[in-house]
């Protein structure tokens, strides 16, 4: 068994190789979900666990997936930026396997069917990532037969 203690000081405790297919998520009794991320000492939890919130401060999200009685609300700071502590907002329906994930003034981005807000998050971060990765600087662009020579 391996524990570990969430942001609200509670201790939770999973099996190192349980084998949870997609659904690698803990979930602490204060709301907080969890991914669970493989590494040297098996599956611990990841630095940046999605957060509840009682009502969603940006607009753009749709009424239909708001409106719903089973709608979940998280925030999270996304990896890729954890000095910069934008928060990124969640909208997860169960019953709808529906979500829609969203930050700043981005139009959200509807996933559907998806399990659960952590995999939401998940599709959404690879999503982001893929758009937002830096270009490549141009000597990097350079055919492979081409002799590299100091910069300068
Ligand atoms: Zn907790």
């Amino acid at each position: 068994m391996v524990s570990s203690l969430c942001a609200c000081g509670r201790a939770f405790e999973w099996l190192p190789d349980d084998d949870r297919g997609e659904a690698r998520e803990l979930a602490c009794a204060c709301g907080r979900r969890y991914d669970l991320i493989l590494g040297d000492a098996g599956w611990t939890p990841g630095p940046f666990p999605l957060i509840p919130e009682a009502r969603q401060p940006l607009a753009g999200f749709s009424r239909e997936l708001t409106s719903r009685e089973d709608s979940e609300r998280f925030f999270f700071i996304h990896a890729m930026w954890p000095r910069r502590r934008q928060p990124v907002h969640v909208v997860f329906s169960p019953s709808a396997r529906e979500a829609e994930v969203a930050f700043g003034d981005m139009k959200p981005l509807r996933l559907a069917p998806v399990g659960s807000a952590i995999e939401a998050r998940r599709r959404w971060a690879a999503w982001f990532d893929s758009r937002m990765r830096p270009k490549r600087p141009l000597e990097r662009r350079a055919p492979l037969t081409e002799q590299r020579r100091p910069l300068g």
